[in-house]
């Protein structure tokens, strides 16, 4: 059987900040969980992104935009660290005219475009857990009230909430301040699913949803409920 190939990762060189020793890296361009199932815990452990140099042994995080693919969950994410690629990438997403936009959703991909390691983490534990990033998007954003009430230091604007399922199966939220860890808190599932009824009927098919999805499209949903 002949096999198709794909293009999927790039060879790069990497130098060691530690010793300066320069070495090969492999950089996934494309990281899809059916062909390389291996992937799947290393992008989410991020060890997918840590060079190890072969002359010291030191490792180096290494943050780069990649597309993450897994057919059968469904989920597709485009990370994307340059902000003109991000609204260019958006623009044709929200294009209801895209060809690119109507094969994803054909295919019954749900797409997301995330900015940050931080919020690729986030999505990818949401997805695992089954739940709808648009409603955590809620959440975080009465979490953040109640932690600025109780903690004022807590920046409403330069810090994020990273959503993770803990080893007792326990869903939290990391925070994370002027980018600094805030500690975490657990998240309340009765509250998550008041708020899920509370917008039963305002919300489309979450594969039909706008591609970015993050704490201002949380406000925006607000404003809608609130003129319900
Ligand atoms: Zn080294």
């Amino acid at each position: 059987m002949e096999e198709q190939k794909i293009t999927d990762k790039v060879q790069t060189k990497i130098t060691c900040p530690n010793c300066g020793k320069q070495a090969d890296f492999d950089m996934w361009l494309s990281v899809n969980t059916q062909t390389h199932p291996e992937l799947k815990q290393a992008v989410r452990d991020r060890s997918a992104f840590v060079f190890t140099c072969p002359g010291c042994g030191s490792q180096t995080p290494v943050d780069y935009g990649f597309l993450y693919q897994d057919p059968e969950e469904g989920v597709m994410i485009q990370y994307v660290t340059d902000d003109a690629q991000a609204e260019k990438l958006h623009e044709m997403l929200t294009d209801p005219d895209s060809k690119r936009l109507l094969n994803i959703r054909n295919a019954g991909y749900l797409i997301r475009i995330v900015r940050s390691a931080n919020e690729l983490a986030d999505k990818l534990a949401i997805f695992d857990a089954q739940l709808d990033d648009r409603i955590v998007e809620v959440y975080k954003l009465s979490a953040l009230a109640t932690i600025r009430k109780e903690r004022p230091e807590f920046d409403p604007v330069d810090s994020e909430f990273v959503f993770y399922t803990d080893e007792k199966g326990h869903h939290r939220l990391q925070m994370v301040n002027h980018g600094e860890p805030f500690g975490s808190i657990a998240v309340n599932m009765d509250a998550y699913h008041a708020m899920e009824n509370d917008f039963i009927g305002l919300l489309t098919d979450m594969q039909h949803d706008d591609p970015l999805i993050n704490r201002q499209s949380a406000i925006e949903l607000m404003k809608i409920l609130g003129d319900r």
